[in-house]
C-alpha cells in the first residue's frame, strides 16, 4: 500500500494525521522528521498545553512516554501517578521502581524498552481514569504507538487494556494472551498486571514475572 492509500485508510478509522521518519509528504497530512525522537518530541509539544478533559486542572506537568522509541515493545499503564506528575516521567514511582526491577531481573531492561499510559495527566487521588478522560486522551496515544510501531504492546493493568482494546477486560483470565492491535492487525497486544496491583498482591508476582518471560520471549520471535 502507497503513503496516499495509507493515509486514506488511515482515515477511515478516524486517524487523521500520521507520522513518519524520512522526507515524504503528502498533502498537509504527513509530516516528515528525521527520527522517531524528534517526531516524539513534535507530537508532545502539539499536546503539553492539552485541556481537553478535566484532568488538567489538578495536574502538575503532562507526562509524556519515555525510553528507546525504536523497542519492539511499549508498556503501557493508565495514567500517572504522583510521582509522575512531579518528576514528569512515567512509572517512576514505587510500582515503576518494581517493574524496573522485574525488567532487569529478565534481561529486558527499563532502557531498552518504551512505557508510557494511557491518560497523560494525574488524575486526582490516584484513581483511574474515567470513560471521558480516556476517549479524550487516547488519540494521542495511537500516534505515540504509530510513530514507535513496536512489534508487542504490553498493557500494564486492565484499565490500560480496556482503552487499548475497546471492550471489557478480566484480566486475570486474559493475562499472558495475545490480541491484535484494532488500528494495526501487525501490531499484537499483550496483557498482564499492573505492577501497582502485584505490590499489593504478591502472591501474584510468579504469575507477573512468567508474563514478562514470555513477553520477552514473544518480542524475540520464539512464541
Ligand atoms: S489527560 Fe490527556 S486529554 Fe486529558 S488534559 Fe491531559 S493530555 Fe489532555
Amino acid at each position: 500500500m502507497g503513503v496516499k492509500e495509507t493515509v486514506k485508510a488511515l482515515s477511515v478509522i478516524g486517524i487523521g494525521e500520521i507520522y513518519i521518519t524520512g522526507k515524504v509528504k503528502v498533502g498537509g497530512n504527513v509530516k516528515s522528521y528525521p527520527n522517531k525522537r524528534q517526531v516524539l518530541r513534535a507530537l508532545f509539544d502539539s499536546y503539553k498545553d492539552c485541556t481537553k478533559c478535566d484532568l488538567h486542572k489538578s495536574r502538575r506537568q503532562v507526562v509524556f512516554g519515555d525510553g528507546n522509541p525504536d523497542s519492539p515493545v511499549v508498556f503501557v499503564g493508565e495514567a500517572p501517578g504522583e510521582e509522575e506528575d512531579i518528576q514528569g516521567k512515567p512509572f517512576v514511582g514505587r510500582a515503576g521502581r518494581y517493574l524496573n526491577e522485574q525488567l532487569k531481573r529478565i534481561g529486558m531492561p527499563r532502557e531498552t524498552v518504551y512505557i508510557t499510559n494511557v491518560n497523560k495527566c494525574r488524575p486526582p487521588g490516584n484513581r483511574k481514569p474515567n470513560y471521558i478522560e480516556m476517549q479524550a486522551c487516547l488519540p494521542y496515544l495511537r500516534k505515540e504507538l504509530s510513530i514507535i510501531n513496536p512489534k508487542v504492546i504490553c498493557c500494564l493493568g486492565a484499565t490500560a487494556a480496556e482503552g487499548i482494546l475497546g471492550k471489557k477486560i478480566q484480566i486475570t483470565k486474559m493475562r499472558g494472551q495475545l490480541f491484535p492491535y484494532p488500528y494495526n492487525p501487525s501490531v499484537k497486544v499483550f496483557l498482564t498486571f499492573h505492577p501497582a496491583f502485584i505490590l499489593r498482591n504478591l502472591n501474584a508476582e510468579g504469575e507477573f514475572i512468567e508474563d514478562l518471560i514470555k513477553l520477552k520471549e514473544i518480542v524475540k520471535g520464539g512464541l
